[in-house]
C-alpha cells in the first residue's frame, strides 16, 4: 500500500494535461517526462526491453516465468490527463482513515466532495483516501492505472516462484483527446488480449461500449446583400436552426437517455449565410442503429430541401468507433479469466457497460480484444476527482492473479 500511495503520488505531481491541436505528438511535453521516468523504474525492477518510443509511448515486458507457452498479454494504461480541469501543480492531499464525511478541499474550500453526491464515499470509512487541494484535477485517470500496473509488475518480479506467461507494458499518450492508440503498433506490442486500466470502483469490467459515427452535415444557402435579399437569400443559418428543429429532441438525445439506449447529438455548429455545418454525435450499442440515425437524418435533409430547392445540404458519415462487445465475442477467455481473476482477488466482478468508447473500443476493432478494469477511479476530469487506496491496491491483486490465471487456465 505505501508504494503504491508513493508512486501514485510521485506520478500526480508531473503535468502531463493533453493540449488540444498542439501539434505535436504526444501533445504535451510532461508525458515525455513521465514515461522516462517510469522507463528508468521499470530497468531498475528488472524489466526487459524496456523502451520509450519516437511518440513517447512506453513498452515494456514482464518475462515469463513458466516453460509451457501462454499467450502474452497486454496492461495498458494513458499517461495524459484531461484538459478540461489543468493538472498543473498537482498536490495530492491523503486523507488516511476516512471518517465518512464531505471532504473540503483547502486550496478552494467552494470544492467539497459531498456524501450524498459520492453515495460509494460511505462504504469507504476507515480507508485511505486521495484527493487534490482543489484547485486542479487529480489525474487518477489515468495515474491510478498507470501506479497500479507499476506495482503489479514490480511485485511480480519480486516473487518469480508466481506462475505467469508473458506479459507487455504499454503507456499510451493523448488517450483524453482521441489519440491514444494512433500510434501503437500492434506487432510489436506482440500481445493476445489486452486489458486497460483505466476505470471507476472496483472490480468492474467494461466489456461493452457505444458503437460510434460522426455524421458533418453541410448546409448551402444563397448569400446576397440583405438590401435587396427579397425572395432571393437562402440563409443556411436558418435553415441549420430548422434542421436541429426536426430532429428528436423528447428521446435519441443525450440529455433524455440512459443505459442501452442509443443517441444523436448535436455537439457544434459553425457557419454564416453562405454555408452552415453541424457536427453530430451517432452513438448506440448496437452497430445496425447507426445507419438508422444517418437515414432519418438524410431524411430531415430531404424534407428541408424539397421546401428550399436552392439549397443544398450534404451529410457525411465518418466511423469512429465500435462496440468493443463484438471482439470480445471472439476471444471469451480475455472476460472470463478477468472474472476469474478478480474472484481470487476477493472480490465479486461485474460486468458493465460504457455510454462512450475507451482505447480498448479501439484496439479491440484493431484486433486486440481488450475490456477495461477497474483501478479506483471516481469524478474523473474534476477538481473534485478522488481514488482510494484501498481499490487501488485491490487492482494490483487482481493483476497478480490475472498474470497467473491465464498461465494456468489458458493450456
Ligand atoms: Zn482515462
Amino acid at each position: 500500500m505505501k508504494n503504491l500511495l508513493d508512486r501514485f503520488c510521485r506520478y500526480v505531481r508531473i503535468d502531463t494535461t493533453a493540449v488540444e491541436n498542439a501539434g505535436t505528438y504526444p501533445s504535451s511535453p510532461g508525458q515525455l517526462e513521465l514515461g522516462r521516468m517510469l522507463v528508468e523504474e521499470l530497468r531498475a525492477i528488472g524489466l526487459s526491453d524496456t523502451v520509450q518510443d519516437e511518440h513517447g509511448l512506453v513498452l515494456a515486458t514482464l518475462p515469463a516465468t513458466v516453460a509451457h507457452p501462454v499467450p502474452t498479454i497486454a496492461w495498458i494504461a494513458h499517461l495524459d490527463t484531461s484538459p478540461e480541469t489543468t493538472g498543473r501543480n498537482v498536490q495530492p492531499i491523503v486523507h488516511e482513515n476516512y471518517d465518512g464525511r464531505d471532504l473540503v478541499l483547502p486550496g478552494d474550500p467552494s470544492k467539497v466532495i459531498r456524501t450524498c453526491e459520492n453515495p460509494e464515499l460511505l462504504l469507504l470509512k476507515g480507508k485511505t483516501l486521495v484527493t487534490t487541494d482543489g484547485t486542479t484535477l487529480l489525474g487518477a485517470d489515468d495515474k491510478a492505472g498507470v501506479a497500479v500496473i507499476m506495482e503489479a509488475a514490480a511485485q511480480l518480479m519480486a516473487r518469480p516462484e508466481l506462475p505467469h506467461g508473458p506479459i507487455r507494458i504499454c503507456f499510451t499518450c493523448d488517450e483524453e483527446i482521441g489519440h491514444g492508440v494512433d500510434y501503437l503498433d500492434l506487432q510489436k506490442l506482440g500481445a493476445a488480449v489486452g486489458y486497460t486500466l483505466d476505470g471507476g470502483g472496483q472490480g468492474e469490467i467494461d466489456y461493452e461500449t457505444f458503437s460510434a459515427d460522426l455524421a458533418v452535415v453541410t448546409i448551402r444557402g444563397v448569400a446576397i446583400h440583405p438590401a435587396i435579399a427579397k425572395g432571393r437569400m437562402i440563409n443556411a443559418v436558418r435553415l441549420a436552426g430548422l434542421f436541429l428543429e426536426r430532429l428528436p429532441r423528447l428521446s435519441l438525445s443525450p440529455e433524455t437517455t440512459a443505459e442501452r439506449q442509443g443517441f444523436l447529438h448535436p455537439y457544434r455548429l459553425d457557419g454564416g449565410v453562405a454555408e452552415a455545418t453541424l457536427r453530430i454525435l451517432l452513438r448506440d450499442f448496437d452497430t445496425p442503429r447507426l445507419a438508422d440515425y444517418a437515414e432519418l437524418l438524410r431524411t430531415v435533409a430531404r424534407t428541408i430541401l424539397a421546401e428550399y430547392p436552392q439549397a443544398s445540404i450534404e451529410v457525411h458519415i465518418t466511423p469512429q468507433y465500435r462496440n468493443m462487445a463484438e471482439g470480445l465475442a471472439k476471444e471469451p477467455r480475455a472476460l472470463a479469466f478477468a472474472q476469474e481473476a478478480m474472484r481470487r482477488a476477493g472480490l465479486e466482478p461485474k460486468l458493465t457497460i460504457v455510454r462512450g468508447g475507451t482505447d480498448g473500443s479501439r484496439l479491440t476493432e484493431l484486433g486486440l480484444p481488450t475490456p477495461n478494469l477497474s483501478c479506483g477511479e471516481h469524478n474523473l476530469h474534476s477538481p473534485l476527482e478522488w481514488t482510494c487506496v484501498e481499490e487501488m491496491a485491490a487492482a494490483v491483486r487482481v493483476l497478480v492473479e490475472l498474470a497467473q490465471v491465464w498461465a494456468e487456465l489458458s493450456g
